[in-house]
C-alpha cells in the first residue's frame, strides 16, 4: 500500500461538516455589501511579482519574506497574491474602471491569499479575506463609511462589543518626512539591538519597526516618537473629523499611535479591529487609506481606502463567542427499493422530488431493505418510502414519517405533489 500524501504546511481543508459556517459568513457579507452599494470583483490567484513589489512595498514583511513566487515557462516571475488591494488597483487601471461613475465601490469575498509565514493558530499560508476598496473619495466621511462596513458586519454577527476598533493616522508624505527624521534620530542609537530585518530597512522605512513581530523591536518602538505628534494641519483636521464622525455614530474606538499597518502605501487613516479572544493573532480586520497607490501602480492620482478581513479569524471569533451558525438543510426524503429491477422507477421518483425543490436520496449501493432504512435514519430524513412489486401494482406507496407523524399513502404518479403538501 502506498503512503498518503499530506496537505502542505500552513494549509487547511474546509470540510463538508464545517462548510455551513463559510456559506453563512459569505452570505452575510454579500448582503452587507449589497446594502452599502459595493459590487464584487474577482482577480486571478497569481499576478506579476512586480505588482506586489511596487504595490505592497519592498520594505514590507510580505515582500521581504512572505511571497510564494514562481517562474513560468516563459521566464516570467509570478506571485500568488498575498493580499487583495494591489490586484484590485491593477484591475481598476487595466479595465479603466476609474472612468466610470465615482466613487467606485468594490469588494472581494472570499479571496484566497498566500503568505509563506510560520503557521500557528490564526496564521496560515493559505487563508481567506473579505475586503472592500473604495476609490475616488478622499474625505473623512469615506473613511467613516469603510470603517462602518466592518463595524456593521461585526454588529450583524453580534460581535460589535467583542472587537476593539484601533485607529491612527500616519499622515501624508509631507508629515511623514519630518516624522521620519525624528524616528531615525531615535532609532539609530538602537540600531544594533534591532532585528536583522528592521536594521536592514531602517534607513529606507523606519516606521516598519512598529509592525515588527520581534519583542525586542516592539520594546524599542514603545519608546519611539509618535506620528500623531507630527501631523500637518490638513492631516490633523482630517483625523479630527473622522474621530468626531465615529463618536457621533456611536462607534467606540481607541487611538493607538503604534498602528502603522504592514503595507507601505497607506496614507492618513489606518485602523484595525482586534479580538480579545482568539489568541496572539488577534487582528481580525485591518485597513486604511492608500491615496498614493493608484499613481504608484501607473495610474492618474485616485484616492483609495479599504480593508482586509481574515475570514478564518472571524470564524474563530464567532466560535469563541458561541455563535450559532444556521445548519444546512438536511435531506428531506429517502426512496428505497426492494429490488434492483426497480432502480429506474425509483430514480424517476427522486427526480420528481428534486425537480420540485425537495432534496431526496435513493439507494445506489445495492443495500438490503433493512440497510436502506438504517441509512435513511442516519441521514435524518423526514420521510422514507420503499418501492416494491406490490406498490408498483397498486400505483401507490406508504410513506413513513421518520419524525413520528402518521404514515400516509402517496400515489406514485403524484408523489412529489403529495410529499410537498406534507412537508
Ligand atoms: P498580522 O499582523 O496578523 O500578520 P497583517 O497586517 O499581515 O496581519 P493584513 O495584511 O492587514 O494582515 O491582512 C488583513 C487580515 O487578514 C488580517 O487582519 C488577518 O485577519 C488576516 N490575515 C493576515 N495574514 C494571515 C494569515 N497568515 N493567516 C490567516 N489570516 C491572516
Ligand atoms: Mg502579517
Amino acid at each position: 500500500m502506498s503512503t498518503i500524501i499530506h496537505l502542505p504546511k500552513g494549509t487547511r481543508d474546509i470540510l463538508p461538516s464545517e462548510i455551513h459556517k463559510w456559506y453563512h459568513v459569505e452570505a452575510v457579507i454579500r448582503r452587507l455589501c449589497d446594502d452599502f452599494g459595493y459590487r464584487e470583483i474577482r482577480t486571478p490567484v497569481f499576478e506579476s511579482t512586480d505588482l506586489f513589489v511596487r504595490g505592497v512595498g519592498d520594505t514590507t514583511d510580505i515582500v521581504q519574506k512572505e511571497m510564494f513566487t514562481l517562474t513560468d515557462a516563459g521566464g516570467r516571475s509570478l506571485t500568488l497574491r498575498p493580499e487583495g488591494t494591489s490586484p484590485v488597483v491593477r484591475a481598476v487601471l487595466e479595465n479603466g474602471l476609474y472612468a466610470g461613475p465615482l466613487p467606485l465601490k468594490v469588494y472581494y469575498n472570499p479571496l484566497t491569499c498566500y503568505r509563506a509565514e510560520k503557521p500557528q493558530a490564526g496564521r496560515q499560508r493559505e487563508f481567506h479575506q473579505f475586503g472592500v476598496e473604495l476609490f475616488g473619495a478622499a474625505t473623512a466621511a469615506a473613511d467613516a463609511e469603510v470603517i462602518l462596513i466592518a463595524y456593521e458586519l461585526f454588529r450583524r454577527f453580534g460581535l460589535a462589543e467583542r472587537l476593539l476598533l484601533k485607529l491612527n493616522s500616519i499622515g501624508c508624505p509631507d508629515c511623514r518626512a519630518r516624522y521620519r527624521q525624528a524616528l531615525l534620530d531615535f532609532l539609530r542609537p538602537h540600531a544594533e539591538e534591532l532585528c536583522e530585518t528592521c536594521r536592514g530597512r531602517m534607513e529606507r522605512n523606519p516606521m516598519r519597526v512598529f509592525d515588527c513581530k520581534s519583542e525586542i523591536c516592539q520594546g524599542i518602538a514603545a519608546g519611539a516618537p509618535l506620528i500623531l505628534d507630527y501631523l500637518c494641519d490638513d492631516c490633523a483636521a482630517h483625523f479630527e473629523q473622522l474621530k468626531e464622525t465615529l463618536t457621533a455614530l456611536e462607534i467606540p474606538f481607541e487611538v493607538d499611535a503604534s498602528i502603522v499597518r504592514g503595507l507601505d502605501y497607506y496614507r492618513r487613516t489606518v485602523f484595525e479591529f482586534v479580538s480579545g479572544e482568539i489568541g496572539a493573532q488577534s487582528t481580525v480586520c485591518g485597513g486604511g487609506r492608500y491615496d498614493g497607490l493608484v499613481e504608484e501602480l501607473g495610474g492618474d492620482p485616485l484616492a483609495g481606502i479599504g480593508f482586509g478581513l481574515g475570514i478564518e479569524r472571524l470564524i474563530m471569533t464567532l466560535d469563541s463567542a458561541g455563535y450559532e451558525f444556521p445548519p444546512l438543510p438536511g435531506i428531506a426524503v429517502y426512496v428505497g427499493m426492494t429490488d434492483a429491477s426497480l432502480d429506474v422507477l425509483t430514480t424517476k421518483l427522486v427526480t420528481s422530488l428534486r425537480r420540485a425543490g425537495i432534496s431526496a436520496e435513493k439507494d445506489i449501493v445495492g443495500r438490503s431493505v433493512k440497510a436502506q432504512m438504517k441509512y435513511a435514519g442516519k441521514l435524518g430524513v423526514r420521510f422514507a418510502a420503499i418501492i416494491g412489486g406490490d406498490e408498483v401494482a397498486a400505483g401507490t406507496v406508504r410513506v413513513k414519517d421518520m419524525q413520528g407523524g402518521e404514515p400516509f399513502e402517496a400515489p406514485l404518479d403524484r408523489f412529489a405533489e403529495v410529499i410537498a403538501e406534507k412537508l
